[in-house]
């Protein structure tokens, strides 16, 4: 006998799991599919992003900050130690348990809700009256029949063409995060997010690190300004980049990994490893979930094909996160999750895609909100910008990390807010005030209106606020 849902969601990653708990709020019955399974065969639900992408690489970056701190920082504040050293599998093991009390947080989410999990594979068998038929394989084999299904199957690392992760030496982020000892050498095949990160993590704690890059220039998604004053800063800690590489061959037959390329100059390089990570983006992931027995839409990159409003092709499905059109963030996952389970209950489920921020948790860190000076300038938008350095910040000063600077782009007629492009210490969380501006519609001018705490590195959005009307007050 087969088991009733109103909802079914395949997935149990920020955009499955945060749905099926936003749909039993709503008073559906709820049921969640996940298969990621933990070092001991169990459940591990939370997705790529718990397991082995936003949380864990966070904690990595956490504890090779404070050892970089350490090592190059503490001296000016006074404190001085003798023989520091880095516990690499302690610190590994330190991001397992952060990693662990986040699937255990969901696993009691799902119970705290009543959402049943069921630990394994699902997949659709085939379409019945009002619904679908599921199959799950594995530790809660079952059959499971759904009046709504929500696919929130993820994305899977990209590899580069002749050169599969063998997860020792050619690493995608999950070996990339599980790294036992620090590598004299590595090599990190594309500089976007995650490349940086974990090109951050080890730099810190003592490797080489080479960044080979395809484009000729570096974050070309991020403000022209930002990009420029974080690659200064990242190559003044010692990352070293090339742009515009040809990558010929790699080859992990040896001791190490050696990286044939051409350079931008058209000269042939090679490059000698220990370890190489491979971060050249993230592929839809769709494998085992049987699309062809309901006829379900794939593209030609394998992303479910949805609309607007997260529907697919058939009646009844939807598809959330990673798996579709959009940009691959856990927030963008989440958002959409909330809002098809609020569609289904008959509400107007909203996301503003013009509003997702985006991170990047190196150090400085980079973040921003909206559009870019180069777009506005491509679009013909006339624009006024404002920027205010950390330097110029008491807080930043007292913090001893003045790098950067929050840059305002306004609208010339309106003075609404166009985009907020911040480089520096802990632009992660000086975003959301610009995100929160940006969603009631502020001006530049409702901000630097706004009053904001003495000493804080939020004054200095204010102040790049100000900027956009040519009157800091602090620089
Ligand atoms: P996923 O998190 O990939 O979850 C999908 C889940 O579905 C998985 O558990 C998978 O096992 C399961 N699944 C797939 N198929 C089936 C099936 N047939 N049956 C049962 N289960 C199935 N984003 C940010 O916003 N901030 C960050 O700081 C950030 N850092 C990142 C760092 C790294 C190293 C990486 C790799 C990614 C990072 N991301 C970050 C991106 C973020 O992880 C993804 O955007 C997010 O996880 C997407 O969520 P999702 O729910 O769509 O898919």
């Amino acid at each position: 006998m087969s088991k009733q849902f109103d909802v079914v969601v395949i997935g149990g990653g920020p955009g499955g799991y945060i749905a099926a708990i936003r749909a039993a709020q709503l008073g559906f019955k709820v049921a969640c599919i996940d298969e990621w399974k933990n070092d001991k065969g169990g459940p591990a639900p939370g997705g790529t992003c718990t397991n082995v992408g936003c949380i864990p690489s966070k904690a990595l970056l956490q504890s090779s900050e404070h050892f970089e701190q350490a090592a190059h920082h503490f001296g000016d504040h006074g404190i001085s130690l003798d023989n520091l050293q880095i516990d690499v599998a302690k610190m590994v093991g330190r991001k397992n348990t952060v990693v662990k009390q986040n699937n255990d947080g969901i696993l009691y989410l799902f119970k705290k809700n009543k959402v049943t999990f069921f630990h394994g594979r699902g997949s659709f068998a085939k379409a019945v009256e009002g619904g679908y038929e599921i199959n799950v394989a594995g530790a809660a084999a079952d059959t499971l029949v759904a009046k709504q299904v929500i696919l929130a199957t993820g994305s899977n690392a990209r590899a580069l063409p002749g050169a599969p992760f063998d997860e020792e030496k050619i690493l995608s982020n999950d070996g990339a995060l599980r790294i036992g000892a620090v590598p004299a050498k590595l090599g990190v095949i594309g500089s976007g997010v995650i490349g940086l990160e974990m090109g951050s993590v080890w730099r810190r704690l003592g490797s080489e690190v080479t960044i080979l890059e395809a484009m000729p220039g570096f974050l070309a998604a991020a403000d022209e300004g930002v990009a420029k004053e974080a690659l200064k800063a990242f190559t003044k800690q010692g990352l070293k980049f090339e742009f515009g590489v040809k990558i010929a061959s790699v080859d992990a037959a040896g001791d190490g990994v050696a990286i044939a390329y051409t350079n931008a100059k058209g000269e042939e390089v090679t490059l000698a490893v220990d370890k190489l990570i491979v971060s050249i983006g993230r592929v839809p992931n769709t494998i085992g979930l049987n699309p062809e027995a309901v006829g379900l839409k794939l593209d030609e990159r394998g992303a479910i094909v949805v609309d607007d409003e997260c529907k697919t092709n058939l009646p009844g499905v939807w598809a959330v996160g990673d798996v579709v059109r959009g940009p691959m963030l856990a927030h963008k996952a989440e958002e959409e999750g909330v809002a098809v389970a609020e569609r289904i209950a008959g509400q107007h489920g909203h996301v503003n895609f013009a509003t997702i921020p985006w991170v990047i948790y190196t150090s400085p860190e980079i973040a921003w909100v909206g559009r870019t000076e180069q777009q506005l300038k491509a679009e013909g938008v006339a624009y006024k910008a404002g920027q205010f350095p950390f330097m110029a910040n008491g807080r930043a000063r007292a913090l001893g990390d003045t790098t950067g600077f929050v840059k305002f782009l306004a609208c010339a007629k309106t003075d609404e807010i166009l985009g907020v492009h911040i480089v520096g210490p802990f632009a992660s969380e000086l975003i959301a005030e610009a995100v929160l501006a940006m969603e009631f519609k502020a001006s530049a001018e409702d901000i630097a209106r706004v009053c904001h705490a003495h000493p804080s590195l939020s004054e200095a959005t204010k102040e790049a606020a100000l900027a956009v009307d040519k009157r800091t007050l602090n620089f």
